[in-house]
């Protein structure tokens, strides 16, 4: 993919990163698609077993599974539309640049450290 990195300003963050960030990104996005098709494919998938109770929690495990696979997909496209309109790397709570450190860890954060510690408190 050959997609130009936005020359809006991206909370300056140096461009050879945003590139490795991206593609970080994309990568997530393809691994998150397979693994929603997958779980799908297998939702067709005999389970061995005739109890009510496994059928309940086998079916129980590939929701919470599909919720998840779900959320991180829509965390990684909002991250990649972010880039694109060159609000990526900034906090969308206080509005202060995210460490590289953090972003590198975690391509997809919304939050700085502190804002991130800040909301987890609050739930
Ligand atoms: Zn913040």
């Amino acid at each position: 993919m050959t997609q130009q990195i936005s020359a809006v300003d991206n909370h300056r963050l140096d461009p050879a990163e945003l590139t490795v960030l991206r593609a970080r990104l994309h990568e997530d996005r393809l691994f998150r698609r397979q693994q929603l098709q997958d779980i799908a494919q297998g939702a067709n998938d005999p389970v061995e077993t005739t109890y009510a109770a496994d059928l309940a929690a086998h079916s129980e495990i590939r929701h919470k599974l599909t919720v998840a696979a779900q959320t991180a997909l829509a965390e990684t496209e909002a991250a990649l539309a972010r880039m694109d309109a060159g609000r990526y790397g900034g906090c969308g709570r206080c509005g202060r640049t995210i460490s590289i450190q953090c972003l590198t860890v975690h391509p997809q954060a919304r939050y700085c450290t502190p804002c991130h510690h800040f909301l987890e408190t609050q739930r």
